[in-house]
């Protein structure tokens, strides 16, 4: 590694800054010779297991149970409903070959696992006592995407798809919200990255949705990233696979369906770009591999005996208070040099102890949000810490709370929706309601995309569309996406 830090700023030029940090920070490998196809490195993978940690606690808290399905889908189920199969098809990947036979029948690698998963559970659902089921599976999914960026758009990436099926559609209506609720919880109270949740057009909903809902954060070249959604299916999918229950009324009937997949892949490339800064990452203590390294700082031979005494006594004492941490005692390493190099995957904390801390009875600590030093007296360090924790992640939810509300500007004209967009902004605004207007809007202003309306929209007058001129029916938010 020739040059250890991040080359350019942030807010410069972001497309490189997310492509340093992903490389440096030793997060991915992007040299993998099929596109699309990334290998993980062990720093992201551990982010990425705390995220999954996090996200399948309040699954389960919630009442689902784990499962793995396998991971070819025969065709024969991927084509029995009709607009699912319309959007994935064009996206999947099949299986047609084996050793050198080829195979009866082509399976493909799941884009998502509706049409597995609802296979099953026309066996598995035979009365009222058997709902509501859910089931949830932490996998990688794949789709043959044209444009690729790794973490934003794969061919393989990784997400969790949960299954529920329902006896009535008020329990379904209330799923959706859980799961919404199951995205705040995660994404914005752990992780501290804000988001909208939307209700997509009719036309962008997901294939053989009734409704899909999808959480928007904003990335900082301002195009919005989708990061998590749940989708409404209502019994489209009960009826294409037969899934069907005896009532306590004694009627047979279909039932009601949801499915919630939170992008765990995204939801860590939003985790970089969004808290990260010119010196790289900055993870909160929630997913961070390591919460506080320790940096020995020793000059003299002599000095090294009660540096490293100290540096190890306190891990231990932080340790067994919870947090993950390690000395870093590489010796072929400059202190200045270990410094950069934990701020750039984002280590919250950072202890420095040498000679005059081994003999004083403080340490140095820095922290990784705000860049600032203080002391701190060995005998409260754990409760320092414990503060910390709390701040840190007030700090970067403040940091990105700001930064996504100041972005998002009202518009009434056709003039103020280009102006806002051309400024990398996210447009709140009257519309017809026509996937015309929205088909032109796009087109016109290369790539502006309605996102879909707020959840709590009312009925009403909402005056002029802001693109055609036309009598509004709604409020959208209209953003440039990846
Ligand atoms: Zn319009």
């Amino acid at each position: 590694m020739s040059e250890l830090g991040i080359t350019v700023k942030k807010s410069e030029n972001f497309s490189e800054w997310y492509t340093q940090v992903l490389q440096k920070a030793e997060l991915v490998d992007l040299r993998y010779n099929v596109q699309g196809f990334i290998v993980h490195r062990p720093w992201l993978m551990r982010i990425i297991k705390n995220i999954y940690r996090l996200f399948e606690e309040e699954l389960e808290r919630t009442g689902h149970e784990p499962v793995l399905f396998p991971l070819v889908i025969p065709e024969e189920n991927f084509e029995r409903e009709k607009e699912h199969v319309e959007g994935f098809k064009p996206e999947v990947f099949w299986v047609t070959e084996a050793g050198d036979e080829k195979l009866d029948r082509r399976l493909a690698l799941r884009p998502t696992s509706e049409t597995a998963f609802y296979y099953m559970y026309s066996y598995w659902i035979k009365g009222w006592r058997d709902l509501p089921l859910k089931l949830y599976q932490s996998v990688s999914v794949y789709r043959y995407e044209k444009n690729t960026r790794p973490l934003i758009r794969g061919r393989e990436f990784l997400w969790i798809e949960a299954h529920d099926a329902f006896a009535t559609r008020e329990e379904a209506l209330k799923q959706i919200e859980e799961d919404m609720e199951n995205s705040r919880r995660v994404i914005w109270e752990k992780l501290g990255i804000p988001f909208l949740f939307l209700r997509r057009p009719p036309w962008d909903k997901f294939g053989g949705a009734e409704d899909t809902y999808a959480a928007d954060t904003l990335m900082p070249d301002g195009r919005v990233l989708q990061v998590s959604s749940t989708h409404d299916l209502g019994q489209r999918f009960a009826k294409a696979f037969n899934v069907v229950f005896l009532d306590r009324d004694g009627e047979k009937k279909y039932v009601w369906q949801t499915c919630y997949g939170p992008g765990v892949w995204r939801i860590a490339a939003a985790l970089i770009a969004v808290h990260g800064d010119d010196k790289g990452l900055v993870l909160p203590f929630s997913v961070a591999p390591v919460h506080v390294v320790i940096i020995p700082i020793f000059y003299k031979e002599k000095d090294k005996g009660p540096v490293m005494e100290k540096a190890h006594r306190l891990k231990k004492t932080l340790e067994e208070a919870g947090y993950r941490v390690i000395v870093d005692d590489r010796e072929e390493r400059t202190p200045g040099w270990k410094f950069n190099d934990w701020e750039l995957r984002g280590v919250p904390v950072r202890l420095e102890i040498g000679r005059r801390e081994a003999n004083g009875g403080y340490v140095t600590l820095a922290r990784r949000d705000t860049g600032e030093k203080e002391r701190v007296e060995d005998g409260k360090l754990v409760e320092r810490i414990k503060a910390i924790e709390v701040e840190f992640l007030k700090n970067l939810q403040e940091r990105a709370k700001r930064f996504f509300e100041e972005n998002i500007v009202d518009a009434k004209s056709r003039e103020e929706v280009e102006k806002a967009l051309k400024e990398r902004k996210i447009v709140r605004m009257p519309f017809c309601g026509r996937e015309d207007c929205a088909a032109d809007l796009k087109e016109a202003t290369d790539g502006g995309k309605v996102r879909g309306t707020p959840l709590d929209l009312k009925e009403g007058d909402y005056g002029r569309c802001a693109w055609c001129g036309r009598p509004a029916r709604m409020v959208v938010y209209v953003a440039k996406s990846y």
